[in-house]
């Protein structure tokens, strides 16, 4: 059985700040909260990324976050709300137990998701379009 950070805390073996749980996944409070309310939703058992999680897991996780999400949304007022869900080092992901973020923005905060906004041009993006449809399974 996987022994990392957050299969421990799924397994109550180390405390977190519990908001709700079901058979199948968790949502609790992120231990360095990058906003008021930030939580994180874990499927309970051990993913390393999402994308190898059984479809109706994923389905499970979703609809966890989306119940935490509007009790956040209702009770800590926030101007807007990300979730977000990173896989592998590149992508910012720390913890190798796949996870949503519920990260509650307010007007104003410092923080910045956005890129370049550079267009594409339209050869490239139709290369890039067929590419990917091309890797559908
Ligand atoms: P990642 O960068 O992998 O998407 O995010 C991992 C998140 O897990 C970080 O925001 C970090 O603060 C949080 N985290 C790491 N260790 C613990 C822990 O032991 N308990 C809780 N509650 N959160 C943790
Ligand atoms: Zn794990």
């Amino acid at each position: 059985m996987e022994e990392c950070i957050f299969c421990r805390i799924a397994q109550k073996k180390i405390p977190c700040k519990m908001i709700y749980e079901t058979d199948n996944a968790m949502a609790f409070l992120d231990i360095n909260p990058g906003s008021s309310g930030h939580t994180l939703v874990i499927p309970k058992k051990h993913y390393d990324t999402i994308d190898i999680m059984p479809e109706d897991e994923v389905i499970d996780l979703f609809k966890v976050a989306i119940k935490v999400m509007k009790a956040v949304d209702k009770v800590i007022k926030p101007d807007g709300i990300n979730l977000f869900q990173n896989n592998k080092l590149a992508a910012g992901q720390i913890v190798n137990h796949t996870h949503i973020h519920i990260f509650p923005r307010f007007r104003g905060d410092k923080i910045d998701f956005r890129w370049g906004r550079v267009p594409l041009d339209n050869e490239d993006m139709d290369r890039i379009a067929e590419l990917i449809r091309g890797g559908l399974e």
